[in-house]
């Protein structure tokens, strides 16, 4: 018999997915450069030649047997050595190999990390507005996700409705900072007083309670930001890390799970990694991946575009009168919709080539998200179809 649980998501498939499927429809049949496509977070940036020329070169100079082989089941040990160098480097965390595991993107590490700490019975708890494969990542361990409504003011945390959500089930807490959707980098003073909770709980609960952190857009913080390292201010900290938006790699599956050195059992939930990827069958990251990206740790693919991007569509919005707060980094915005019905909302945009996807998919309804890694000629040219959108379905700018 076909299992059910699987049969079920089918009727939940990504609606980001779906939108993205719709724009490359519409793309064959007016041309895709007249689709104004928001809808997918896929880098629009060439990964840095530097990464290529290294690709070149290992290509030329190593044995194909090394370059191609099996990795040991962790990670390639120098390159887990020279994560963990790069990571005490930047962070001044005392991070050593045994801190890191290898994994297939974040999406990888999230699903280790989350293996690591939940069990049935168990609940992890997240932030609206939020990436929606945590859903899938935490269902089929037999956990609950639990969302915390947003803090629509600022989208940093609303602490009064974590705290009533917050119980002894309470295995891990999931943050996403900078975040998908809201382009939002959580400040120091919310890391604080999230970690001052989190700590008094472990206390009174008598138990862990992990902070899984996942941290693709680590690299990508606008000017001016201040973008403090999560694992600063928590010892049970699970960093969850990816080369997929940092150098445009996201095809080629490379990420980590580094934990801290301060967190209890630090070696053994790496080497139970080891073990939750034998049980998935999502084991032993490409080698040669492994093997480049380790020799450009501290670079990052030109990632300007973005900022550029931002300041011209946040400007724009605001004009339009929009209601929407300013992202410190990502690629990602997240306006207020101007009905009720983001749904119906994202559903007339597409009338104008514009295709926005309805916060309802992120937990937070009412809102929709524009995903501006694309080229800034074309966020300038998708301006006007913005603006008669607005104009034509709402009479926005509101006069007077
Ligand atoms: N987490 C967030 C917040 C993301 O936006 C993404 C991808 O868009 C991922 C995790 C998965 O990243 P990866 O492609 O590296 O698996």
């Amino acid at each position: 018999m076909l299992v059910q649980k699987y049969k079920d998501m089918l009727s939940g498939k990504s609606v980001i997915r779906q939108l993205s499927e719709f724009a490359a429809a519409r793309g064959a049949e007016i041309g895709y450069e007249n689709v104004f496509d928001y809808s997918l977070g896929n880098p629009s940036v060439p990964a840095p030649r530097d990464f290529t020329d290294r690709m070149i070169h290992l290509l030329a100079t190593r044995e194909p047997v090394e370059l191609h082989g099996y990795s040991p089941s962790l990670g390639i040990t120098q390159v887990r050595e020279a994560v963990a160098v790069s990571l005490e480097k930047r962070f001044g965390i005392p991070y050593r190999k045994e801190h890191i595991f290898m994994t297939s993107g974040a999406a990888g590490a999230l699903a280790h990390a989350i293996r690591l700490v939940a069990q049935p019975g168990d609940e992890i708890l997240t932030f609206a507005p939020f990436f929606p494969e945590y859903h899938p990542y935490v269902d089929l361990t037999g956990a609950v996700l639990r969302v915390v409504p947003p803090d629509t003011e600022r989208f940093q945390i609303n602490f009064e409705a974590f705290e009533e959500l917050l119980g002894e089930k309470t295995a891990a807490i999931l943050i996403n900072t900078p975040n998908n959707p809201s382009g939002v980098v959580y400040s120091t003073a919310t890391l604080e007083r999230l970690t001052d909770i989190l700590r008094k709980k472990q206390k009174e609960y008598g138990h862990e309670i992990y902070l899984i952190s996942d941290e693709p857009y680590r690299e990508i913080v606008f000017e001016g930001e201040d973008a403090p390292c999560v694992s600063w201010f928590y010892d049970n900290t699970i960093m969850c890390y990816s080369f997929s938006k940092s150098l445009s790699l996201p095809g080629e599956r490379i990420g980590y799970v580094a934990v801290s050195p301060k967190c209890r059992d630090a070696e053994t939930m790496i080497q139970m990694c080891g073990q939750i990827s034998r049980g998935i069958g999502h084991n032993c990251p490409p080698s040669i991946i492994q093997l480049a990206v380790a020799q450009v740790l501290e670079e990052t693919a030109d990632l300007k575009v973005y900022e550029n991007n931002m300041n011209i569509l946040y400007k724009e919005l605001t004009d339009i009168g929009f209601t929407c707060v300013k992202p410190g980094g990502t690629f990602y915005i997240f306006p207020k919709a101007l009905e009720e019905d983001a749904g119906a909302f994202c559903q007339k945009a597409l009338k104008y080539d514009l295709v926005l996807v309805p916060g309802d998919t992120f937990g937070a309804p009412g809102y929709f998200r524009m995903a501006y890694c694309m080229e800034t000629e074309k966020v300038q040219r998708s301006l006007p179809a913005l603006r008669r959108f607005a104009a034509e379905e709402y009479g926005y700018p509101k006069r007077g």
